[in-house]
């Protein structure tokens, strides 16, 4: 009998962990474990989304028209130099796919994105990652990391699990940094969370060795139906569209995207909700002698005395119905990262982390 063996690497690769959705025993729980965004998506995205269904038996359109220049109207950007992809994840895989192979290195960091150096792998490519400073993006250590072998950097702005956030200054110093070979990815997924941020747009604009990746998952609700788009140069968007497959993004995914991204009011409501109750959840936290760096994203990371003292939190957490998101893999084993609930959902998380405090004293 032959042996079916996967390429040399494969095995390597570890296999993505998604955040729990449910837990034993229970019917219900408050799900803070994946940065959804707590009041769903916009009606009108849902009601293109149902009327989607009359056009089942029609394939896609293949280049995304409507949706690129519905984002481009909204933010501002030229249509021809945006593409779409199966959420970010796809436009990421897209670059590595484009840009790197084996033989290549991919720097990542510390505490980065679990999916960069997964990506990395399925292309062959070696994931190089560098230490943070404080759970903050490390630019000079990036730039040390750089070798003749790099042929991408990825960095999240705001980044995951930390909800840290790099200035436009230091992103800019790392570009001017890196040798015009090396393609810098700034992926924008919690942009809209940070007030006042381009996700990364300006810096496209002034320089060709950089793409920004965003993403329909988080401020538009719409993590269930799988929809990112990137911002680049003509030629790496021609780059990239050419291993993209043709019918990547169904009429139903378009359809609900582009009402969400021109639902501005809604988009702005869930901004503002987040911020408000971003601030209450840190101050709560940090009154109770819980470490809460600022966040820029729609989730705050809870730092805990050791991994004991978390573990323990999150086992309180669960046994009131609350999942969060263990973060021992991004190198944070004694944090919990939580998704900002609505005013119930936080007043919940506030409570139940109140009363595991006040059991240890
Ligand atoms: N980038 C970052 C930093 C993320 O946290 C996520 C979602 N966990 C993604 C990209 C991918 O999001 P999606 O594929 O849903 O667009």
């Amino acid at each position: 009998m032959t042996q079916i063996t996967p390429k040399r690497g494969i095995m390597d690769i570890a296999l993505y962990v998604s955040g729990e959705s449910r837990l034993a025993g229970r019917d219900t729980v408050l799900k803070l474990s994946s940065n959804e965004n707590p009041l769903g998506c916009s009606d009108a995205a849902r009601a293109a989304y149902a009327a989607a269904a009359d056009d089942l038996h029609r394939y896609p359109n293949t280049d995304h028209a409507p949706l690129r220049r519905a984002i481009g109207e909204v933010h501002g950007l030229d249509p021809d130099r945006i593409i779409c992809g199966v959420g970010s994840d796809e436009v990421l895989q897209f670059v590595v796919h484009a840009f790197a192979g084996a033989g290549d290195e991919v720097i990542t960091t510390e505490h980065g994105f679990s999916m960069y150096p997964i990506l990395a792998r399925m292309v062959g490519a070696a994931p190089v990652t560098v230490p943070e400073a404080e759970r903050r993006i490390d630019i000079d250590a990036i730039l040390a990391a750089v070798t003749d072998r790099t042929r991408v950097v990825f960095i999240a702005n705001p980044a995951n699990p930390t909800g840290t956030m790099l200035t436009q200054d230091e992103v800019q110093r790392l570009v001017d940094g890196l040798p015009q070979s090396v393609l810098l990815v700034h992926d924008g997924a919690y942009t809209e969370f940070a007030a006042g941020a381009d996700g990364g747009a300006g810096l496209v604009d002034r320089h060709s060795n950089v793409i920004m990746t965003r993403t329909f998952s988080k401020i538009h609700g719409l993590g269930g139906l799988r929809i990112g788009w990137g911002y680049a140069s003509r030629q790496i968007i021609d780059v990239l569209n050419r291993i993209r497959q043709p019918f990547n993004l169904s009429n139903a995914q378009m359809a609900a995207a582009e009402a969400a991204i021109r639902d501005t009011a809604f988009r702005d409501h869930c901004a503002d909700l987040n911020a408000r109750m971003r601030e209450r959840l840190r101050n709560s936290l940090i009154q109770m002698g819980i470490g809460c760096d600022e966040s820029f994203a729609n989730f705050v990371l809870a730092r805990f005395a050791d991994a004991p003292e978390a573990e323990a939190a999150d086992a309180a957490l669960r046994a009131d119905g609350i999942l969060v998101r263990r973060v021992s893999s991004y190198g944070l084993p004694a944090a919990l990262r939580i998704t900002v609930g609505d005013e119930e959902g936080v007043t919940r998380v506030i409570d139940s982390l109140g009363r595991f405090k006040a059991d240890r004293r």
